[in-house]
């Protein structure tokens, strides 16, 4: 490919602007990149002056890319290449890049180029982390040509060679850059949480070392104390505390090394607090002379806006017991045929959100199929427009819709804002299992498991929707046959702790079995025990039969009959043809 070649490549299939750069990237035009054309035989005449052109894009607008510049290149000294290290660091803490189109630079760097989001750019930022710059307004990059590029690099070394596509670039796949990226050049405006010269001290007290702190708006980087060490190869994380070194792999906290807190405030909504205040003031005479309100519960035990566990054993039935809940609440009817007195006092009607993220769309069907039609063969009440406007459910199919990262923020997955925006008006949101709502940190965490559930919690304040989660009892309990305990909820307590209901799910005991007479088969029955209730007395234990495709029907095991309540329009049925 000549020359040209590139430049009708570039403008007239790409849409970019170009200009020719001398071989040591500078620009040979007056005005760099603001001489940018993205006219082809303009760009034919500008180049025809220079034999030895690199092409020069401007980036941002005019051309539409963003391009993250990752330097690779090794350290004299033997530390690790730096920018790929900390790519590593971020993809870890907020996600992974997307494939795109991406170029070698000569001395062995990498470039990744994004598409522009019109509504939010990248901010060009030389330096955004050690070995990384962001280039879009106001900026350039040099891309592959036929010429060689001969420049000094930044450790003084001369370099010699050719830009060169990683990827086809007659099938260039330019994706969106990822909203932590976008967000990091934002940040790195932000000022400290700490002052500089305080953790210099600190380090200088407690290790020793003169080292140059840097600020790099989310994170701070810093000579490693741990080892000899000439690079910024230390990154402090500004929302976490957490201790990397990049070259030696040491970890750790600011709290453990500096004995000191450093995690940024997180910017809060301002409220007008005085107001706040004032509503909330109790009119003590009205509390004492009128009838109090009820309270409003979504199901018995679960007030609305309240965050519930279901704890129960893999493969009992979690999933079934969720949807009969959900059914429940959408249509108004008792749960799974009367559970907690439903059959004479059912749920509120009202619009029903569930979230299932290990199950396929096949499993789901076939689930309300079944349920469905057991119901109206079994004249169980059931209105199907109503199913219909009332309930929406969602398989993610084994996708992890993480609201927290392993840092115990806010995922920039955008599952949260995503499920805030589909739950909003919901009586009641399903998220089945809790484990695949956040990313895989350490589960005995409560730190971690604190903030997964504070996310959690936020979203039902903001949706005004009470959240059920289901969760895995844990192998201890299950084993010994106390996963109806309100300890059983496998990882930290914290997650038990903060939750204001729990019922649990186990599999009948061979001892529960003895207590009844007309039991054949036990693994058919399940024992829904409330753990944790906070505004009325628990109700006493129930049973669950499960019944064809798995549907669950309240069973007493006294009797030896499912209950199901009163029959009804049977005209309805008819049309529906079920
Ligand atoms: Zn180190």
């Amino acid at each position: 490919m000549t020359i040209n070649d590139y430049l009708k490549y570039y403008i007239v299939t790409l849409g970019w602007s170009v200009f020719p750069v001398k071989p040591d990237k500078t620009p040979y035009v007056k005005g760099g990149f603001k001489s940018a054309t993205n006219d082809f035989n303009e760009a034919v005449k500008m180049f025809s002056n220079y034999s030895d052109a690199l092409i020069g894009v401007a980036t941002g607008a005019i051309s539409g890319i963003e391009v993250l510049d990752i330097d690779v290149k090794k350290q004299e000294d033997g530390t690790p290449k730096l920018g790929e290290k900390v790519i590593e660091v971020l993809q870890n803490d907020y996600g992974s890049l997307p494939e795109t189109l991406a170029q070698k630079t000569p001395s062995g760097g990498l470039h990744l180029f994004f598409k522009r989001r019109e509504n939010k750019p990248m901010k060009t930022k030389i330096d955004l982390l050690p070995g990384l710059d962001v280039r879009a307004d106001g900026a350039y990059v040099v891309v592959a040509s036929p010429q060689k590029a001969h420049y000094l690099g930044k450790d003084g070394n001369e370099i010699e060679g050719k830009y060169e596509w990683l990827n086809s670039i007659n099938k260039p796949k330019l994706e969106f850059a990822p909203d932590w990226l976008i967000d990091l050049t934002q940040a790195r405006d932000k000022s400290s949480a700490i002052e500089i010269p305080q953790l210099q001290s600190i380090i200088k007290q407690k290790y020793g070392k003169d080292v140059k702190v840097k600020d790099y708006g989310t994170y701070y980087s810093t000579n490693c104390y741990m080892h000899d060490d000439n690079h910024p190869s230390m990154l402090i994380s500004k929302t976490t505390g957490l201790i990397r070194c990049l070259a030696c792999g040491y970890e750790s906290d600011v709290k453990k090394d500096f004995g000191i807190e450093i995690t940024a405030i997180a910017e809060e909504e301002t409220v007008d607090a005085w107001k706040v205040l004032s509503e909330g003031r109790i009119d003590v005479r009205t509390a004492i002379t009128t009838e109090p309100p009820d309270y409003d519960f979504v199901i018995p035990g679960l007030q609305s806006g309240d965050v519930g566990l279901i704890i129960a054993p893999g493969g009992t039935g979690k999933g079934f017991l969720g949807l009969g809940i959900a059914i429940s609440v959408s249509n108004g009817i008792p749960i799974c045929g009367g559970l907690w007195e439903t059959a004479t006092t059912p749920p509120k009607p009202g619009k029903v959100t569930v979230l299932f993220a290990e199950d396929s769309k096949v499993d789901i069907t076939r689930r309300i199929h079944s349920i469905v039609n057991f119901y109206l063969s079994n004249n169980i009440e059931l209105d199907i427009d109503l199913l219909e406007k009332n309930l929406c459910i969602v398989s993610l199919n084994g996708y992890n819709p993480k609201l927290i990262n392993g840092n115990g923020e806010i995922s920039r997955s955008g599952f949260y804002e995503a499920i805030i925006e589909l739950a909003s008006g919901s009586r009641l949101t399903i998220l089945d299992p809790y484990s695949r709502f956040k990313a895989a940190f350490d589960e005995n965490s409560n730190a971690l498991a604190t903030k997964a559930i504070q996310a959690i919690e936020s979203i039902a304040k903001k949706t005004g929707s009470s959240i059920l989660i289901t969760h895995h009892a844990s192998k201890f309990y299950s084993l010994n046959q106390n996963a109806d305990s309100r300890d059983a909820g496998r990882g930290a307590s914290a997650l038990i702790d903060a939750a204001r209901f729990q019922i649990n799910l186990t599999t009948m005991t061979e001892k529960e079995q003895k207590k009844f007479s007309n039991i054949s088969d036990r693994r058919e029955f399940l024992k829904v025990s409330m753990t944790k209730v906070n505004y009325m007395k628990p109700k006493p234990e129930e049973w669950l039969q499960r019944n064809t495709g798995g549907v669950l029907i309240k069973f007493e095991p006294s009797s030896g009959k499912q209950k199901v309540s009163k029959p009804t329009n049977a005209n309805e049925r008819k049309e529906l043809n079920i």
